[in-house]
C-alpha cells in the first residue's frame, strides 16, 4: 500500500484512518453475513442495528435530550437552505439570518425564493466577511434566527451563540459539528453535510427538536417535510446506507479512540492555536480574520503575492501535505483542519510553511 497524504481537504475531508480499516476489514463480509453492507436491504436487521447505533452516538456525543431526532438525509446541506424555511418559517413572521458569507448568504437566498420575509438580523459583509457580527438584534416576531457556526470558506467561526431568548436557532454546522462541545438546547434544528467533519459524501445530518414539526405547512411534498423522516426513523424511502454505515464509525472512534467531544475540543483547540501562533509570530503570511472570529477548521491565508501561494500549493503537495488551495471564490490558501487531521499532522504542516517562509521571503 501507498503513503498517506496528509488530507487538509475542505470537503470532503480526511477520514480516521481506524474508521478507513474498518470499512476495508468489513466490506466483502459485514458482520458474517457474507455480503458487503452495500448489498443489504435497509430493511434489514442489520442494517437497522446500523442506523440506530449511528443515531445513539450522536445523541451521546452532543448530549441531545429526548425531545431531539437525528436524521439522515440526502440532498447535502444546500437542501437544508431549502427544507428549513419550507418547514419551519410561521406564516406572518420573518425568517432572520445572520449574513457571515458564502454558504450563510445562500441559506437566505433560498428563504426569499420561497417568498418567506426575509430579515437579515446582521451582516459581516463591510468588513468582507472577516469577523462574526456581535450583539445580535432579536426579533421577537421571527420565526427563527439562521446561522452557519463555522463559515468553510471564510474561515470564520461563531465562539459563542447568540442568546434568542424564546427564538429557536437554527444552524448550519456542516463544517463543525463535533469538534467541540456545545449546549444544544437553544436548538430547534442543526444540520451538517457529513462530507466535512463526519463521514463520506452522500448524507445529510439533521437534528430537529419535536416541536419545530407541527410548523411545517400541509402542503410541503412528502420528501421535503421532516415528519417523513422523523415517523419513518430515516427510513421512509432508501437512504444512503453506505455514508451512514461510515458516520456511525466516526461517531465510534470519537467516543472510543478520542474520549468524546471535550477531548476532541482540547486536540482542535491545540490544533488551531499550533497555526494561528505560528501565523502570528511572522509576517510572510497572512490570516485576514479578526483575531476572536478565527476558526479553529479552516485557517485561511495569504501570502504575498498569488504565485508565491500556487508555489506553496504546489510544493506542499509534493511534500505529501495535500487540499491547501483555498475555496475558487476567494484564492489564497487555506488549511482545514477536521477532526481526523491530527496534531502531529499540524506540527508537520507548520514546519513546512516556516521552512517554505525561510526560503522564500
Ligand atoms: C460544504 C458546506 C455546505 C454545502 O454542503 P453540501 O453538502 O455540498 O450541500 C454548506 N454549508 C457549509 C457551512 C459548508 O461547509
Amino acid at each position: 500500500m501507498g503513503k498517506r497524504a496528509i488530507v487538509f481537504n475542505p470537503g470532503p475531508a480526511m477520514l480516521p484512518r481506524p474508521v478507513l480499516e474498518r470499512v476495508q476489514s468489513e466490506m466483502l463480509d459485514f458482520a458474517g453475513t457474507g455480503m458487503s453492507l452495500m448489498e443489504m436491504s435497509h430493511r434489514s436487521k442489520q442494517f437497522e442495528g446500523v442506523l440506530n447505533d449511528a443515531v445513539s452516538r450522536i445523541k451521546r456525543l452532543l448530549r441531545l435530550d429526548e425531545r431531539y431526532h437525528v436524521l439522515f438525509l440526502q440532498g447535502g446541506a444546500s437542501l437544508q437552505f431549502a427544507m428549513v424555511p419550507m418547514n419551519l418559517a410561521q406564516d406572518g413572521k420573518l425568517a432572520a439570518y445572520v449574513d457571515t458569507g458564502s454558504w450563510a448568504s445562500k441559506a437566505a437566498k433560498e428563504a426569499r425564493l420561497l417568498g418567506k420575509d426575509v430579515m437579515l438580523a446582521a451582516t459581516s459583509s463591510d468588513r468582507n466577511y472577516t469577523y462574526i457580527p456581535k450583539n445580535i438584534p432579536i426579533n421577537p416576531d421571527a420565526s427563527y434566527l439562521h446561522i452557519t457556526t463555522n463559515n468553510t470558506i471564510r474561515g470564520t467561526q461563531w465562539h459563542f451563540f447568540p442568546e434568542s431568548g424564546d427564538i429557536p436557532l437554527v444552524s448550519d454546522m456542516s463544517s463543525d459539528i463535533f469538534s467541540r462541545v456545545f449546549d444544544p438546547v437553544p436548538f430547534g434544528l442543526m444540520y451538517a453535510g457529513a462530507q466535512k467533519n463526519a463521514g463520506p459524501a452522500g448524507v445529510t445530518i439533521v437534528i430537529v427538536r419535536e416541536d419545530m414539526l407541527e410548523r411545517t405547512p400541509e402542503h410541503v411534498p412528502t420528501m421535503l417535510k421532516y415528519s417523513t423522516f422523523t415517523e419513518t426513523h430515516s427510513l421512509y424511502n432508501t437512504p444512503p446506507c453506505f455514508a451512514i454505515y461510515v458516520v456511525g464509525l466516526v461517531m465510534q472512534w470519537l467516543e472510543e479512540n478520542i474520549g468524546g467531544l471535550e477531548n476532541m475540543e482540547d486536540l482542535n483547540r491545540r490544533k488551531a492555536n499550533l497555526i494561528y501562533d505560528y501565523l502570528d509570530e511572522q509576517n510572510f503570511y497572512h490570516n485576514p480574520v479578526e483575531a476572536d472570529s478565527r476558526s479553529w477548521m479552516n485557517v485561511v491565508f495569504r501570502l504575498p503575492t498569488p504565485e508565491l501561494e500556487q508555489d506553496c500549493i504546489q510544493e506542499a503537495n509534493q511534500a505529501g501535505l495535500v487540499g491547501l488551495k483555498g475555496h475558487r471564490s476567494v484564492g489564497g490558501c487555506r488549511a482545514s483542519l477536521y477532526n481526523a487531521v491530527d496534531v502531529k499532522a499540524v506540527e508537520t504542516l507548520v514546519d513546512f510553511m516556516r521552512d517554505f517562509a525561510r526560503k522564500r521571503s
